[in-house]
């Protein structure tokens, strides 16, 4: 049986051409706009409440929508944005070192291995500089520098310090700021706010996106919303792989469900793998943890020289140690984006070079650093970061290197959509980590949380009205058959998910389905190897549907219900994740593919047969999904081989 079959070409029809420099403000201006009375009788859903969801919310109630927004937290402010370290890139050069709009259009399409859309990247890199004033003007504590400028520091992939931080908890104080402008419109009446609550369906009514029917995490009530336009901002999907740095709760589920319903997903095999996270330690682990690209800063990535040394880092001299990054990438060093840094750690690792339980690991070194700074500068910078890693692991990371090694952390695939943020469905648009996104096939450090920013406060705010400005639409009713249909399926899938009543625990499979895409779809992938995972794919899928175990019923809070319909989706995600990575015969970014590589064992792209986003549409459970694809042009950064050498 095919695995999958060629469908027509998509095209993102919202992209003014013309001079890349002038290209939004052409597309602000030709936009429709929507006159402020008007607003008020226009209802928008937004499903998230991360920096993405949080601040489009914020900002389209401020504009004079109505609007409700959903998370399945018990508050906004517990989405998975909270989580983010490190900082948020933007073109302002304060340090005065060569930045530029340009530069980080340029840094951002040649990271994203050429994978990205141009006209996109360079509005990225153009709004960056809003998304700072706007974070100070809401109070956001940026570090500063003594002088009493917003401080920087540099991350993967550049050459230049843009990024801006506040200590380790950049994404909790930018996500307290959105959450605040949130809570104001809350407070003023024009957002009306529903946490613990799960959407589990699109809701399509003649070609529009027009509703979600969501369950109440804690009674388990099924209701449905409606509305004229919905925006999805659910995050994304790296917790198919189990162990990940996300939250446990991030799923696939509300761009899965608008998929099933027509939305195309795009390039879901673009992972990304982070190099410096805290290894592993055994099968009870339920989660990975992050230790901040940011460190790569100061700290020095090592291994021993020789394979199979096990004295303590301390006892190894300078002589016998392998900085490798600042070996094999002298201009980047240890600052290489993380999809060259984590394949350098495997490979060191795969030589017998790797230090720690297993020899999944390698050292991330501060002793320069402290030895340069003084420890308390170093402190002031990762103090956090530090305290964390001595709890998890119980070292110090004062006095021995950290261990680090690569995991997964973001994804990149995500719903395909325009240049409006509109997905091929009219009035669905997605924004965040859960559209497919601004950043090619690998995204660099920094730059989610100001792509996520972008999105909601500056973006979709601008382009929904086009779409708006046609609206009111027809009212939608209960008993449209679209309604009655959407609301069926979940009560069916709940139903179904409950009587199964199996002796395996949802955790159990989706353990095991992590590690069949961990070994196969993971940081280095081979026809065959994918031909057998998606084959592994189905049947513990098949299995999942006769033998889990979900305990409780639907009419209470049920944590083992919700996940095991997170899991279900993750299944099919998974098989399209191994199809695209298996019809993309190349290597490009965070998707490297054994057979296309270089002579020295960097990603070898075919940009004569791949040079496309690859937007795949659903047909059925287990059909051969169809692909359409959508040419990238480029014309002002020529696609080469990238190098950090
Ligand atoms: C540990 C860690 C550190 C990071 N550090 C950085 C960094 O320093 N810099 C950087 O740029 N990026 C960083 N990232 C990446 C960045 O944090 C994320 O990409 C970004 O925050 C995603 O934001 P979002 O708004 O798109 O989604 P999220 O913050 O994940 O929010 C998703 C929202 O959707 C809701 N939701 C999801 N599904 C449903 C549903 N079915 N029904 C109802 N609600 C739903 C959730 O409740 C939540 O409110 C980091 C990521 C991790 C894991």
């Amino acid at each position: 049986m095919n695995l999958w079959t060629e469908g027509d070409p998509v095209a993102d029809t919202a992209a003014p051409d013309g001079p890349i420099e002038t290209r939004w403000e052409r597309r602000q201006f030709g936009a429709k706009l929507v006159n402020p009375a008007n607003r008020r009788k226009l209802t928008i859903i937004v499903v998230g409440t991360g920096l993405a969801g949080g601040s489009a919310a914020a900002t389209l109630a401020e504009a004079g929508y109505r609007v409700r927004s959903y998370c399945y937290q018990d508050s906004p402010r517990r989405a998975h944005s909270i989580a983010a370290q490190g900082g948020i890139n933007a073109a302002k050069n304060y340090r005065n070192d060569g930045d530029s709009v340009y530069r980080l259009f340029y840094d951002t399409v040649k990271g994203g291995d050429f994978r990205a859309r141009e006209s996109n990247v360079y509005r990225l890199a153009q709004v960056s500089v809003n998304i700072i004033d706007q974070c100070v003007a809401q109070g956001v504590p940026f570090a500063r520098e003594y002088g009493g400028l917003l401080d920087n520091r540099s991350f993967g992939g550049t050459q230049v310090s843009r990024t801006f931080y506040a200590r380790g908890q950049t994404g909790q104080q930018l996500l307290l700021g959105a959450y605040q402008a949130l809570e104001r419109q809350i407070a003023a009446g024009n957002v009306e706010m529903h946490a613990r609550h799960e959407m589990l369906e699109l809701i399509v009514v003649d070609g529009r996106a027009r509703g979600i029917v969501v369950r109440d995490l804690v009674t388990g009530e099924i209701t449905t919303d409606f509305a004229d336009a919905v925006v999805l901002a659910s995050g994304g999907y790296g917790n198919v792989f189990f162990l990940s740095t996300n939250a446990k709760g991030c799923n696939v589920t509300a761009s899965w469900r608008a998929h099933r319903q027509g939305a195309l997903f795009a390039n879901p095999c673009y992972t990304q793998i982070h190099p410096t996270c805290i290894p592993e330690s055994g099968t009870h682990q339920s989660k990975l943890t992050l230790m901040s690209e940011s460190l790569r800063n100061d700290g020095r990535v090592w291994v021993p020289v020789q394979a199979g040394d096990h004295r303590a880092p301390a006892d190894i001299p300078e002589a016998e140690r392998d900085y490798y990054l600042e070996r094999i990438y002298p201009s980047f060093g240890n600052l290489v984006p993380r999809d060259i840094a984590s394949r350098a750690a495997k490979n060191v690792c795969d030589e017998g070079r790797g230090v720690g339980p297993g020899g999944l690991g390698v050292y991330l070194d501060f002793a320069d650093a402290i030895a340069r700074l003084g420890r308390s500068a170093v402190e002031a910078k990762y103090g956090n970061l530090f305290e964390m890693y001595e709890r998890i692991t119980g070292e110090d990371p004062y006095v021995t290197p950290m261990r680090i090694y690569p995991a997964v952390h973001y994804t990149m695939g995500g719903l395909w959509v325009d240049y409006d943020l509109q997905s091929n469905l009219p009035g669905l648009f997605v924004v965040g980590e859960a559209n497919f996104s601004d950043h090619g096939a690998n995204r660099l450090g920094a730059s989610a949380l100001m792509q996520g920013l972008a999105d909601g406060y500056f973006v979709l705010p601008n382009t929904i009205n086009d779409y708006l400005a046609a609206g009111p639409f027809p009212a939608v009713s209960s008993s449209d058959e679209a309604v009655v249909a959407a609301r069926a399926a979940v009560e069916n899938r709940i139903t179904s998910l409950l009587s199964v009543n199996g002796d395996r625990t949802v955790d159990s499979f989706h353990r095991e389905l992590g590690h069949i895409m961990w070994e196969y779809c993971g940081m280095e992938r081979t026809e065959e190897g994918l031909r057998k995972a998606i084959s592994l794919v189905r049947s513990l899928r098949e299995e999942f549907w006769t033998r889990v175990k979900v305990p409780g019923t639907g009419e209470q809070l049920n944590q083992n219900l919700e996940r095991a319909g997170r899991v279900a989706d993750f299944f099919e995600l998974a098989e399209l994740m191994c199809v695209d990575a298996l019809h993309r015969a190349e290597s490009c970014g965070g998707h490297f593919r054994a057979e296309s590589q270089t002579p020295d064992g960097e990603a070898l792209r075919h940009d004569d047969q791949f040079s496309y986003v690859a937007a795949w549409e659903f047909t059925g459970t287990g059909e051969p999904p169809v692909l359409h694809r959508e040419t990238l042009d480029f014309q002002y950064v020529h696609p080469s081989q990238r190098s950090y050498k």
